[in-house]
């Protein structure tokens, strides 16, 4: 039975009273694996053994932010920039995509001339050849963007608040203002998309109040999932010479998520074997993640979406399978979309409105 419970500064539904201390999030050793454990099984529970596969492809690497923890800021001058064109990946995810592929994200830096010129088309071309879900993860566009994206087939949308504490949101340069980001989530959310966030977990100088501001917040939005991500000082960026986090507090985190969202859809961010290479990955399935990404970007244009470093760890086909194959687990054959789709009928996905953002 879980039990939601409010200590000094965290909001944690946990099964376990050894649980409840404000250090959770920095847990580790037995204590982690139990927390873990805990987290896997909440998954389990609501979604048995599957895990949801979709595709990613990158479709511009150009970007009007200027977050200082991304290598596609647009003060960055080192990087080649480019837009895909949507025929191609329109011919490359009809008919040759992995046959595990349930859904697609079209995937972009915040970009409105891509959303334009290659999402839309391609967005219109899926949805008449292909019964794929479609979600797109492309920053903070206009209402009417949005709306031509809907209306084209798009029905998930990635907005992540990325830092819960507004002031430090300014400082690390997040895009727009915290409060527009947080209004778009709501507004994406009340326009009919399903809405996935997400935070970054070891930012230089992140204080366990503001771990637990991220974990506040995310309950409080009207989200179907959230990721936490761990920070990757990234090459090209201001933030190249800062430590990289530690991927156990990224872990606590996504199994902090799961223990307060078991109908949650979070996934296992590649970052993760950045942070640890070689298992890092393999961990945070093991941590009830829920949703893991192909990489599908033709290989001549992934080279230059550097959101941390060029010398990336692409999650191709033949590794995500046997990650999840060797985490006891196997494809959904439920889209996500679908999924989400069918939540909203059946109304398992609450939602929370009452926040005062
Ligand atoms: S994190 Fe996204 S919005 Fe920020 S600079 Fe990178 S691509 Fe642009």
């Amino acid at each position: 039975m879980l039990a939601l419970e409010r200590s000094s500064s965290y909001f944690l539904a946990v099964t376990e009273p050894n649980l409840l201390h404000p250090g959770v999030l920095h847990a580790q050793g037995e204590e982690q694996a139990a927390l873990h454990e805990r987290a896997a099984q909440a998954a389990r529970s609501r979604f048995g053994r599957r895990v949801f596969i979709r595709g990613v492809v990158e479709v511009s690497n150009f970007c009007r932010q200027n977050c200082s923890y991304c290598g596609m800021r647009r003060s960055n001058r080192g990087l080649a920039r480019f837009r895909a064109h949507h025929e191609q990946l329109a011919e490359l995810l009809i008919h040759h995509r992995p046959a595990s592929v349930t859904d697609v994200n079209i995937q972009a830096g915040e970009d409105p001339i891509a959303v334009r010129e290659v999402v839309l088309p391609l967005i219109r071309t899926l949805r008449r050849e292909t019964n794929l879900g479609l979600s797109v993860c492309l920053g903070n566009l206009g209402p009417d963007l949005y709306d031509e994206l809907h209306a084209a087939g798009a029905t998930f949308c990635i907005l992540k608040f990325e830092i819960a504490n507004p002031a430090r949101y300014a400082q690390f340069e997040a895009p727009g203002t915290f409060e527009e980001r947080i209004q778009t989530i709501r507004r994406l959310a009340q326009a009919g998309w399903h809405v996935s966030s997400g935070f970054i977990a070891g930012l230089p100088g992140q204080s366990d109040d503001d771990l637990a501001a991220n974990l506040n917040l995310a309950q409080q939005l009207p989200v179907v999932g959230c990721s936490a991500s761990p920070f990757i000082p990234g090459d090209e960026t201001p933030l190249s010479g800062a430590p990289m986090s530690d991927i156990n507090l990224t872990l606590n985190c996504m199994a902090a998520l799961r223990l307060m969202r078991a109908d949650w859809v979070i996934p296992a961010v590649s970052a993760l074997n950045l942070a640890q290479p070689g298992s890092g990955y393999g961990r945070g399935l093991r941590t009830g993640a829920n949703l893991v990404t192909i990489n599908l970007t033709p290989p001549d244009l992934r080279g230059d979406y550097v959101l941390y470093r060029r010398d990336r760890f692409i999650m191709t086909e033949e590794r995500i399978l046997q990650s999840i194959a060797s985490e006891g687990l196997s494809p959904s054959a439920q889209g996500l979309a679908e999924f989400c789709r069918l939540g909203k009928v059946n109304g398992f996905h609450r939602t929370n409105s009452a926040s005062p953002l």
